[in-house]
């Protein structure tokens, strides 16, 4: 028998595997967390959160976000490639933070409420044995009741054991990248853009202090085609006028942007070898929907109440692992699927031309579809 068995062993500190720590170690139980980076760092992400999370962060998990000064995001402006704009209200709306400040603030949170906190520490392979986890890391081994897999959209595991999202062909030729900027530039404080390209999309919106995240995700292969990512800004993503105006227009804060590849939005299993996935290792909702954070910190919250249960004896592992599957799927299933839908339509560009114009002309369905795409407070 090991020495030390945690209760929970999660792997990946984002914000899924952060807010699940906060709340097991609140309730008494026992964590480790394994951070392969060490924070803060940056992440590629919009940096809009919906506003469904605002209590769960604040009241629940304790970041202080009323006194953190935030945008609070209640506009939303789109244009289609050929310049079109739409305008709406959001009825929920959303705020601005970076990931950069956010992870770090719930990763303190977290050492206070007596997490173990790894960082620079990379999982590498799990086992399940006689009801224990056995993890091996770049640092030790742990030993844990139970394991959480939040190590975002595609790691080393996915590959390692081959889940279905890393062998489609489909999933390999439609290859998403996603880029970061942080910048200044003249924009409403209160409002987030998505301006459509040829197969792609780029957002803008505020977030602390006085700086602006601008985030695209398009196919790899316009970055490919153009030759660097520099040259598909100037001849691709700056053939939607308001694109080109934001480049002209804005000073970066970092050189290099952030970026990520071979995103995929395929379906993934909620519960594999016996690992509870969680945020994007779950599924991942198109980015076009503002929502993925939102979704990672609400699976936090059913995983918890689960494993809370297994904990207490009050269920079985199995029993834990089905409650979860079930869990997940009636709070996120609909809206992935959405999201996809919508990314479908948005992703050519005679169709999201049509799109923009049909939605103009209807603010109900503008409507109906944002609140598809979003949930309720948690
Ligand atoms: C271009 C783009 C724009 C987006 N914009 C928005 C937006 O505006 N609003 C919104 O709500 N959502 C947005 N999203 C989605 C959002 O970023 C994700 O849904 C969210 O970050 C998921 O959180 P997570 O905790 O599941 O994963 P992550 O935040 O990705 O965290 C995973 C962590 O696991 C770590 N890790 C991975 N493998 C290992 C390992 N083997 N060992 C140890 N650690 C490991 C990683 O270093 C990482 O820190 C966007 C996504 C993209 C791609």
């Amino acid at each position: 028998m090991p020495s030390k068995v945690y209760d929970t062993a999660i792997i990946g500190g984002g914000l899924a595997g952060l807010t699940l720590s906060i709340s097991l170690a609140k309730q008494g139980y026992s964590v480790v967390l394994i951070e392969k980076e060490i924070y803060p760092f940056h992440k590629v992400c919009g940096e809009y959160i919906s506003l469904e999370s605002w209590d769960f962060l604040e009241k629940k998990i304790g970041v202080p976000l009323s006194d953190m000064n935030l945008p609070i995001i209640k506009k939303l402006w789109v244009t289609s490639p050929n310049g079109n704009s739409l305008y709406n209200d959001l009825d929920l709306g959303g705020f601005g933070i970076s990931r950069y400040t956010l992870d770090n603030t719930l990763k303190n949170i977290a050492e206070k409420q007596g997490v173990t906190v790894l960082q620079n520490c990379k999982a590498e392979d799990i086992q399940f044995k006689e009801n224990i986890f056995t993890i091996k890391t770049t640092q030790q081994i742990y030993y844990s009741k139970v394991c959480c897999g939040s190590w975002g959209k595609r790691s080393n595991f996915d590959v390692k054991w081959k889940r279905i999202f890393t062998t489609k062909t489909s999933d390999r030729l439609n290859n998403f990248v996603g880029i970061k900027y942080h910048v200044k530039t003249n924009f409403p404080i209160d409002m987030i853009a998505l301006h459509n390209f040829k197969d792609g999309y780029c957002g803008i919106s505020k977030i602390e202090d006085d700086k602006y995240c601008v985030c695209y995700l398009t196919k790899a292969s316009n970055i490919k085609n153009a030759g660097s990512i520099e040259k598909a800004e100037e001849l691709i993503l700056s053939e939607n006028p308001h694109l080109k105006k934001l480049f002209a227009n804005m000073e970066r804060l970092y050189q290099a942007p952030v970026s990520i590849s071979q995103i995929s939005f395929s379906k993934k299993k909620v519960v594999e070898n016996n690992v509870l996935m969680l945020g994007d290792a779950a599924g991942m909702i198109t980015p076009l929907c503002g929502n993925g954070m939102s979704m990672a910190m609400h699976s936090s919250k059913l995983a918890s109440i689960s494993i809370s249960a297994f904990l207490q004896n009050k269920i079985t592992i199995q029993q834990l692992e089905k409650t979860y599957i079930k869990e997940w799927k009636t709070n996120f299933g609909t809206r992935v699927k959405t999201g996809k839908f919508i990314q479908y339509l948005f992703g050519r560009k005679s169709i999201t031309n049509v799109f923009v114009m049909i939605m103009n002309k209807s603010k109900f369905l503008t409507k109906k579809i944002v609140k598809l795409t979003h949930g309720k407070s948690f």
